[in-house]
């Protein structure tokens, strides 16, 4: 429990995030198709945002690693991203992990990760378990399909969710979403027939 903090979307777990670890004139790092809303909060915080170009519409590690600087306070990258629907392999998130600076807030997002079925992909979730700087949100408005209830969560490091748990609103996660939520993830066969659902209508579109 000490390491999970649930939010009114994992949206709102960004912005707590953002407003956690990122000051005026300090950097964040995203990449150039970055989900909008970390962009929208970087720029509330008075930071400087700094986008790192990609190949093939797909997050450059490379880009992001070379753009790191001493201003650098956060970065965050949705796996598989939004909007562009590319992901970054598992061995190039480990070396994301393994090079961004220890004192660099390093977000993972993984809104679509239910839908991904391949072998050289990885939630990343134990990342939140090994490292002092990675936070992994999730969420139940995609695969789960229940977007207009709101609730998302956030798993990593004791410290990290402890600091998020003090400046979040005491009652942002509403009883209906969260019962919902607990609800909705013994069903799994629910999520196995949406990855599915969605892999067959991909291909046609
Ligand atoms: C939809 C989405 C979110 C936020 O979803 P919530 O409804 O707030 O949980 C976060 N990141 C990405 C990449 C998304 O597509």
């Amino acid at each position: 429990p000490d390491r999970i903090v649930c939010g009114n979307g994992s949206e709102e777990l960004i912005g707590i995030l953002m407003r956690c670890y990122l000051g005026e004139n300090e950097q964040l790092l995203l990449t150039q198709n970055h989900f909008v809303m970390c962009s929208i909060y970087g720029a509330g915080q008075g930071a400087k945002v700094v986008l790192a170009p990609e190949k093939e519409f797909t997050v450059d590690v490379d880009a992001l690693l070379e753009r790191i600087t001493p201003e650098t306070r956060v970065i965050s990258v949705a796996n598989p991203n939004n909007p562009t629907g590319t992901y970054v392999p598992a061995t190039d998130i480990a070396r994301l992990v393994a090079e961004v600076p220890k004192n660099v807030l390093l977000i993972l997002d993984g809104a679509y990760a239910e839908y991904v079925d391949r072998d050289d992909f990885d939630d990343g979730l134990h990342w939140g378990d090994s490292t002092s700087n990675v936070v992994i949100t999730r969420t139940f408005s995609k695969i789960y399909g229940l977007a207009g209830l709101r609730i998302g969560w956030a798993y990593g490091p004791a410290p990290i969710i402890e600091v998020m748990n003090r400046l979040r609103t005491p009652f942002n996660a509403n009883g209906s979403a969260l019962a919902a939520a607990a609800a909705a993830i013994t069903d799994q066969a629910h999520v196995a027939m949406s990855r599915e659902h969605t892999a067959r209508w991909q291909e046609r579109i």
